[in-house]
Formats: structure tokens, C-alpha cells, sequence
């Protein structure tokens, strides 16, 4: 090996590397262009650098890695997104299912009381807790023995309840005054399967004294 190749050995690694100063370049270069054994050298060391790199990700691959690593990143928060997403389509389904059928009534599920206050008899309905009521309702004229109208009679039916929000009990009334010439009142709910609760002013109005019945 002539003195010259030994020094071009020793310096190929800086020269692959470009970590040469320009003469040396220039010097390397000539000399690999004459020197069949410099250049076999020069391929090896060059073959040699190319599988490093294909084993360690070196800068040169940062900006691949980087993408690698957004697409990734990207890929998980869709994921979230989406999971969320479907935690509140289960969410908002089952409140849809919680408040939106409707159950029928029985007299487990409400009750009906009468009581006086301020010279007005009150029928009163009340809900459970967390249950709101649905019906319709019809008003028929009571009629006294001399088939004179005495008061009235309002009739409940198809009644629905559905699941609500609310905590605390739901009641509706009505009223009617004492002293009206009409005083009574009675309350009708037709329920499931032919069970009828029913009640009427008197319950209250007969001990304060009211002559007029039905
Ligand atoms: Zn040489």
C-alpha cells in the first residue's frame, strides 16, 4: 500500500462524512479516481454507513418520524372524539327512552284526596315523585234527585305517566266554591283494566255543613 492510500484511509470515514477541509476533498478525490483499492475502500465504508442509517432513524428521518408520530396522534384523538361522541348518543338515547314511553296508570302510581280551604272544597291528584302525568278529561253536569244540576263531574281517562326529572311530586286540583249553587264535585279516574278511583267534594264539605248533594 503506497503512503499516500494510507493517508487516504485514514481520512475516508471525515471525507464520507464531508468533515474534510476543501483541499483534502479535492486531494481524496483525485486520488479515488486513480485508486482502485482507495475506491473499493471508499464503497465499503459507504455501504457500511447506508445500513446504519437504515437501522437508526438518523436526522434525516426526523421529519417521516414526525409525521409518523402527528398521524398517530391524530388517529387517538379521533378515537376519543368518536367514543365521546358515542357516550352521548347512549346517553342521550336512554333519557329518550327514560321519559319517552309511557306506562299505564294504576292507583299505585297516584292518589286522590279532597280537603276544604277558604270556603273552596279541593279535589286534589297527585304524582309520584319523578313521574308525570298524561289524560284527557271530560266534564258532565251532576244531577240531583228533582233532576236539577247540583255540580259537576269531571271524569279522568286514558291515562299515561312517563318517567321525569322532576324530584318532587306533581299534584293538580280543582276547586269549587262552598257556597256556590252548584257546590259538588267528584273526580273519576278510569285506570287500567276497569279499576275506577273515584271521590267527591262531600268527603270535606259535610262536616262544615253544606246541605246540597247529589
Ligand atoms: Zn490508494
Amino acid at each position: 500500500m503506497k503512503k499516500e492510500c494510507s493517508v487516504v484511509f485514514d481520512v475516508l470515514p471525515l471525507y464520507l462524512e464531508n468533515m474534510v477541509s476543501e483541499d483534502t476533498a479535492v486531494f481524496v478525490r483525485e486520488h479515488l479516481e486513480n485508486c482502485s483499492d482507495c475506491t473499493a475502500e471508499f464503497e465499503r465504508l459507504k455501504s457500511g454507513r447506508q445500513i446504519d442509517e437504515a437501522e437508526t432513524p438518523q436526522s434525516g428521518h426526523d421529519a417521516e418520524v414526525i409525521t409518523a408520530v402527528k398521524k398517530k396522534i391524530a388517529r387517538r384523538i379521533f378515537k376519543i372524539v368518536a367514543a365521546v361522541c358515542l357516550i352521548f348518543a347512549v346517553l342521550f338515547s336512554a333519557m329518550l327512552l327514560y321519559t319517552g314511553i309511557s306506562y299505564p296508570v294504576t292507583r299505585d302510581n297516584i292518589s286522590l284526596s279532597a280537603k276544604a280551604d277558604g270556603g273552596y272544597t279541593y279535589i286534589v291528584l297527585e304524582t309520584k315523585a319523578g313521574k308525570s302525568l298524561s289524560f284527557e278529561s271530560k266534564t258532565e253536569d251532576v244531577l240531583n234527585d228533582q233532576n236539577e244540576v247540583c255540580g259537576r263531574r269531571i271524569t279522568l281517562y286514558h291515562l299515561k305517566y312517563h318517567n321525569s326529572f322532576t324530584k318532587n311530586a306533581s299534584s293538580m286540583s280543582w276547586g269549587r266554591p262552598l257556597q256556590d249553587e252548584e257546590p259538588y264535585m267528584e273526580v273519576v279516574v278510569e285506570l287500567e283494566n276497569d279499576d275506577i278511583l273515584q271521590i267527591s267534594n262531600e268527603e270535606v264539605a259535610r262536616p262544615v255543613g253544606s246541605g246540597n248533594g247529589k
